[in-house]
């Protein structure tokens, strides 16, 4: 076998328009893959300089999928494929994101067609898969972005199938988060990458179509159509979506804050409603106070007035005798002396 020539683009396949920048980006990232620096003793491997890890394929797709699943065995299979599936696509997401900075700063590129063609060819030197762009792909930086390609030998599908297992959902989700990642850097909007066909549940190829979070159904639906793919099956597509669970989190954060607000403006109506109670009890013992203060005002007038109209009479108490009193002690008298 002759070593492919300089001029071969080999690592990638793209549409003929696309060849000179992608040949350009497999040149860079094809020396840039050569200067290795393996020291087991430091247990530091380095590509160009930069350290990079190793972890073993599997480990990050069937076997993750099968610990949680084994994890989560009450929550059934459904959910611990999306916890697990979750996880990864937000993890791959975040690391094409970042290898695609780095990348550019590395290149000294601006254009987003120049930004995105290192992204296959170092995702083909880093194992993950090879890359196969099709023709009918429109990669842009505005809502018309539309990219339709496959992984031929994906990791992900290669560690379900080594361990002869059919599934009946697509499994190269780091696959999709990775590649969704990358181009999302590259052009500078926000996109979603579905697998709609995947060779671990049988199809012939792991194909993928990436496209902003507003456009990706009618794409797939389009695409389905086209592929004779079965509703039933076209709705087993999922759609990795670093957006929504971001705008779950959004809604649940701005809901929380609404609830918060509202405590807040309850405690305050509680608050003042307190404020206005103890107000009014103040009110209340003021006017009790005046009450008693009244009332005692009123006994000690009425002792006046008793003192001063009925204390007269009384000092004339011994000329004035009711007659009955008179008659009783007349009687008295006479019992008194036996007669
Ligand atoms: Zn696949």
């Amino acid at each position: 076998m002759t070593d492919p020539k300089d001029t071969d683009l080999n690592t990638v396949s793209v549409p003929d328009e696309l060849k000179p920048v992608f040949l350009k980006a497999q040149d860079y990232v094809r020396n840039y893959f050569s200067d290795v620096q393996s020291d087991p003793e430091k247990g530091v491997i380095k590509y160009s300089g930069e350290r990079y890890i190793l972890v073993r394929a599997s480990a990050m797709s069937k076997d993750l999928f099968d610990m949680m699943a084994l994890m989560y065995n009450d929550w059934g299979k459904e959910e611990a494929r999306d916890l697990s599936f979750n996880s990864l696509f937000d993890i791959a997401h975040s690391i094409g994101k970042a290898d695609a900075k780095s990348f550019f700063l590395k290149m000294d590129v601006t254009d987003p067609i120049e930004k995105l063609s290192a992204g296959p060819v170092h995702f083909a030197y880093a194992g993950w898969a090879s890359v196969k762009i099709h023709p009918l792909s429109n990669p842009r930086p505005d809502d018309h972005y539309y990219l339709i390609y496959d992984h031929p030998y994906s990791f992900e599908a290669q560690a379900w199938m080594d361990k002869g297992e059919k599934t009946d959902f697509p499994v190269c989700v780091m696959n999709a988060g990775y590649s969704s990642g990358w181009c999302e850097e590259s052009f500078g909007i926000p996109l979603v990458t579905a697998e709609v066909e995947c060779r671990a549940k049988g199809d012939r190829h792991c194909r993928f179509i990436m496209a902003p979070p507003s456009k990706i159904k009618d794409h797939i639906a389009r695409y389905s159509k086209r592929a004779y793919i079965k509703y039933e099956h076209y709705n087993k597509i999922d759609i990795p979506e670093f957006f929504k669970r971001k705008r779950l989190e959004d809604a649940l954060r701005s809901r929380k804050d609404q609830l918060e607000e509202l405590v807040l403006k309850r405690t305050d109506n509680l608050i003042k409603a307190n404020k206005e109670l103890e107000e009014a009890n103040i009110a209340m013992k003021v006017v009790l106070k005046q009450m008693e203060q009244k009332e005692q005002a009123d006994k000690e007038n009425f002792l006046t007035n008793i003192k001063h109209s009925v204390l007269p009479y009384k000092k004339r108490q011994p000329d004035y005798i009711p007659f009955d009193r008179q008659t009783f002690l007349q009687v008295s008298e006479f019992d008194t002396h036996g007669n």
